[in-house]
């Protein structure tokens, strides 16, 4: 059955759209993140959530080097930065994956994601906005890294904010609903 890789909903035979979030829908079944159990898409390779390498997804030939130590495989990748790490240049903090840059896990304590989406220009629509409303926030994007081929249009950027601003920034950014399907935004 056509399921939403956002809501997970699952629909009749035939539909093609999600009404609830405009996401295509895609065929098969919803497939979860072995490590944490959120649901994932077929072409994210890494979790978005914890970072981990989901093998499932490869195909059997293919094969994940870490970005530092090329000739070991990627566990997975940095939730902050999208950098693939294996298990000597990672750390795992409350589950999640981050490469050996310290201040990585420190954003993550410091830092919440407010927004997420597969396409950049979304992203900098939403930094545009906060920053215009004195929000500090910063975008990463698994695209600066050398995976963008394996990731494809999939790779995931985030957008994040301190945490003590983070019920401002989403209350801020959904009273602005920039995307909402009212506005014509093709
Ligand atoms: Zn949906
Ligand atoms: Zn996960
Ligand atoms: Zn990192
Ligand atoms: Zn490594």
């Amino acid at each position: 059955m056509p399921y939403c890789p956002k809501c997970s909903y699952e629909y009749v035979e035939g539909s093609t759209i999600c009404p609830d979030c405009n996401y295509t829908l895609l065929a098969g079944e919803p497939y979860a993140c072995f490590n944490c159990e959120e649901l994932l898409i077929e072409k994210h390779i890494f979790c978005p959530h914890c970072g981990y390498l989901q093998s499932e997804f490869l195909a059997d030939e293919d094969e994940i080097m870490c970005e530092t130590h090329t000739e070991g495989q990627a566990l997975g990748c940095c939730v902050i930065c999208g950098k693939a790490v294996c298990t000597d240049c990672s750390v795992e903090h409350q589950n999640r994956i981050f490469c050996s840059q310290d201040e990585h896990v420190k954003i993550s304590e410091d830092w919440a994601v407010v927004f997420t989406t597969n396409i950049e220009y979304e992203a900098e629509m939403v930094r545009a906005n906060l920053e215009g409303a004195n929000i500090p926030c910063m975008v990463f994007s698994q695209r600066d890294h050398a995976l963008g081929l394996v990731i494809g249009d999939m790779a995931v950027v985030k957008v994040m904010v301190y945490k003590k601003n983070l019920g401002e920034a989403e209350e801020y950014l959904k009273k602005i609903d920039l995307f909402s399907e009212d506005s014509d935004e093709e």
